[in-house]
């Protein structure tokens, strides 16, 4: 049998990557969509699924879940062929075919659109050893659902936005919320540092995480040990969920095998979203330009860009542009 080449595989399940594969379907290509996470929407779904987003035009209002779950919705409406907890490893040219490999099957194609924002993504995790069993229940690095938290004694580690803007947050539906900080000073925005010190969140600071085991006597529950940052004082809180928010580590590091040109950790694009290699375009956050923005409106704009070039280096005769998609329907 052979083997399936696609018209175009994306490389990352983010708002760009969604995106343009979609509007590659709506343009009648053949198309994979490779994510290395289980599930797809990238930064928005993955690390802020609670946050309201402001900025994406003709939705005044849309959290991160939402926003991808409407993504998703959109993609299904053409359908592609989805290849989830796939990270792509390495990208080889073979006879103009590009072969993908992959930690799973490879995949070939004839265009590549990269849109892997930051990278596979990883929590920066405690750094000491505890019970892996703490992590199915009791020890988290994301939110997923604010309901997991409600009703419960909850602590949050951290001292940026993102551990400020939970505690803010989380003490709206948890039972108690505590915010453990190394620092008297938070690296959160003012505005949120200034609702926190109006807020029922108790806050312990300056003290480290030094411990985290199951409770003796009631094993749903965690002891997490702190110690504070310059003294021998030991405290030791008992709550139901952790919530560690230390940020996260990114590799993009990958990308040096690929032979792309890049800026720093960003690939380096044309005005149509072109890489130095041929039939490779890159799209959203992993990509530079002179006045390139970081936002999912950009990275919107910029996946239509990669596919009509693409389409256009794949299929000249098809070399039409039709700005109203009503043309375009199924
Ligand atoms: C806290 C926070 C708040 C934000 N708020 C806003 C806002 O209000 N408005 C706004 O416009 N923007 C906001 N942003 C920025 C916005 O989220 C990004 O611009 C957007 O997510 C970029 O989309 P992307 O698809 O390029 O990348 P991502 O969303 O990072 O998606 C990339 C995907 O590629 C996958 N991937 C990575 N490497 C591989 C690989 N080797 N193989 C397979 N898959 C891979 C990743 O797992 C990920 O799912 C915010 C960002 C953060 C962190």
């Amino acid at each position: 049998m052979n083997k399936k080449i696609y018209d175009i595989a994306v490389i990352g399940g983010g708002p760009a990557g969604i995106f343009a594969a979609y509007y590659a379907r709506m343009r009648k290509l053949n198309v994979a969509l490779i994510e290395s996470l289980p599930k797809l929407g990238g930064q928005p779904e993955t690390l802020y699924a609670q946050k309201e987003i402001y900025d994406v035009a003709a939705l005044p209002k849309i959290s991160g879940a939402e926003l991808a779950t409407s993504l998703i919705d959109q993609l299904h409406l053409l359908g592609c062929d989805e290849y989830l907890d796939t990270s792509v490893n390495n990208l080889k040219l073979d006879d103009g075919i590009w072969h993908i490999s992959t930690n799973k099957e490879p995949i070939d194609a004839k265009s590549i659109i990269i849109a892997i924002g930051n990278g596979a993504f990883k929590p920066r995790k405690l750094t000491f050893d505890y019970d892996p069993l703490i992590e199915e229940n009791n020890l988290s690095y994301f939110v997923n659902s604010i309901e997991e938290f409600r009703d419960k004694d909850v602590a949050i580690a951290g001292g940026g936005d993102s551990a400020v803007d939970w505690a803010i947050h989380l003490t709206n539906v948890a039972n108690s919320t505590s915010l453990i900080h190394r620092r008297n000073k938070y690296r959160a925005m003012e505005s949120s540092v200034s609702d926190l010190n109006k807020s029922d969140v108790e806050q312990l600071n300056p003290y480290i995480i030094k411990d985290v085991n199951f409770n003796q006597d009631d094993h749903e529950k965690i002891d997490v040990t702190l110690k504070m940052i310059k003294s021998d004082e030991i405290k030791t809180i008992t709550i139901d969920k952790l919530l560690v928010n230390y940020g996260f580590v990114s590799d993009t590091k990958i990308l040096h095998d690929w032979n792309l040109d890049l800026e720093g950790p960003f690939i380096k694009v044309d005005r149509e979203m072109e890489t130095n290699l041929p039939n490779v375009f890159a799209i959203g956050d992993i990509i530079t330009y002179p006045g390139k923005l970081q936002l999912i409106a950009t990275a919107f704009a910029e996946g239509p860009i990669a596919v009509t070039k693409a389409l256009r280096n794949m299929y000249p005769e098809r070399d039409y542009f039709e700005h109203s998609t009503s043309l375009f329907k199924q």
